[in-house]
């Protein structure tokens, strides 16, 4: 979500006249995307913000303006200003759409300029392919913010409440980038199948038990090569998603599911809304798919309270699960949370032992899902050159593993079929067939 706001700043920087540079010593303007979802990712703005005033210091050139966007921009606000006299403005999660008046005032001479305002109605989504991460791949964000309020989280506080775009502007902005030559999307948002748009236009004559397996279906008709989404909400991953992945292939064979824990006790204090038993239902229908649909997952170790036979329970359902991968993290409290004000009774080692152990689990079971992709023939999109293999092209499968494979250059965004031969640490590895 992260990087397709900052593509969206850029893409509008760029059309309003500003020329974009990834070198830093060549700008006069730096603007810092924040995440704020865990303390040490709050704790690198502050590192980042310290070494832009060093380096113009050390070159003896004034600072440039510095500006702060995303969710530690929103969360904080104006208090950043003491807390940096390095930073010259402020704009929030929604506020991104007035970026160049934001550096038009603090160029002006306007100190401490922040605006944490809604997002305009007319706010274009788009993105050019100058500014995108990818030549062949294009994240479309489908819906923001969250209304969950999971109890550790502060992405309710930090994006507002769910707001689904219109499923015609979607589809419409699907078949741009097909004509465009992009062949693979992403559609995202905080959490996917909790879309709801207020009409149904767009979705008229797609049939599904929800909104988002009828945009699914909508989306599958662009004819777009690839359509991947993430994240996935437990509670609200109905069956018919699955059927819709049955039905279309350009529909990938990848879901992220984030579990959180295995223990429904710990469940019900993190305020998930589902228990393990519902999430193992919604694990067994993906896994039944005549599709080998590949799982993946987040999963916190450490919550407050969180016992050794909280812990096992997460170890049983990693054991049943074979994720993929997972991204497996430490409870960080986050003030303003409601868990913050529980007490962190897990001590910084036992969640680095959970953390150490869990990893080890899915990285386990991680060879062997892997392992069972040699001799496979996979589809891949070839993406770019391998940084470490020159020779090698990489690239992603529709189940959003990484693939490498000798190729050359004219094959980039191009899909192609590839045999796996080996599989080694996050990579799998094979042969154009
Ligand atoms: N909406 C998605 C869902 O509910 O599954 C997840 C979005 S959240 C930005 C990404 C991940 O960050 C979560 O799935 C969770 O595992 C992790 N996370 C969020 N708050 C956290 C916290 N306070 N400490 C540690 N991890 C956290
Ligand atoms: Fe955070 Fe929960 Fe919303 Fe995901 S669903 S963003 S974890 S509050």
């Amino acid at each position: 979500m992260n990087v397709s706001d900052s593509e969206r700043v850029a893409t509008q920087l760029a059309a309003e006249g500003y020329e974009i540079t990834a070198r830093e010593s060549a700008a006069d303007v730096v603007l810092l995307n924040t995440c704020s979802v865990r303390e040490k990712a709050e704790h690198k703005l502050f590192t980042r913000v310290g070494q832009v005033g060093k380096a113009a210091a050390e070159r003896g050139v004034k600072k440039p303006l510095l500006g702060i966007l995303g969710c530690v921009a929103q969360l904080e606000g104006e208090t950043l200003f003491a807390r940096s006299q390095a930073i010259d403005f402020v704009l929030g999660t929604r506020a991104v759409g007035r970026v160049s008046q934001a550096i038009e005032k603090a160029s002006g001479g306007q100190k401490f300029y922040a605006d944490l305002g809604e997002r305009e109605e007319t706010y274009d989504w788009a993105v050019t392919g100058a500014q995108r991460h990818s030549p062949y791949v294009a994240f479309v964000p489908i819906i923001e913010g969250c209304n969950k309020f999971c109890t550790y989280c502060i992405v309710p506080f930090s994006r507002g409440r769910e707001k689904s775009l219109p499923a015609s502007e979607i589809v419409r902005h699907v078949a741009r980038l097909r004509r465009e030559g992009i062949k693979e999307v992403h559609l995202i948002g905080q959490n996917v199948n909790s879309y709801r748009p207020r009409t149904d236009d767009g979705l008229g004559e797609f049939r599904g038990a929800t909104q988002f397996s009828r945009l699914l279906r909508a989306v599958a008709a662009t004819g777009i090569e690839r359509i991947k989404f993430t994240t996935s909400f437990p509670r609200d991953f109905h069956p018919d998603i699955v059927e819709a992945l049955n039905e279309h292939e350009n529909l990938c064979n990848w879901v992220h599911l984030p579990v959180q824990s295995g223990s429904n006790r710990i469940l019900k204090l993190m305020r998930r809304g589902h228990t393990i038993e519902n999430y193992l239902e919604r694990i067994d229908k993906i896994k039944s798919s005549p599709r080998r649909i590949a799982l993946t997952t987040d999963i916190i170790v450490g919550f407050p309270g969180e016992t050794d036979e909280d812990f096992q329970a997460t170890l049983d359902l990693a054991e049943y699960c074979k994720f993929n991968s997972a991204y497996v993290f430490k409870y960080s409290p986050r003030p303003g949370t409601p868990a913050h004000e529980m007490s962190d009774d897990v001590s910084p080692q036992s969640k680095t032992e959970r953390f150490l152990r869990l990893d080890k689990l899915i990285r386990f079971h991680q060879r062997e899902v892997f392992d069972d992709y040699i001799n496979r023939t996979l589809e891949v999109l070839a993406e770019k050159i391998s940084g470490k293999h020159s020779g090698q092209i990489s690239g992603h499968s529709t189940c959003q593993m990484v693939v490498n494979f000798e190729g050359v250059r004219d094959l980039l965004g191009k899909i192609v079929k590839v045999k796996i031969l080996e599989s080694k640490a996050n990579t799998l590895y094979g042969k154009i067939c």
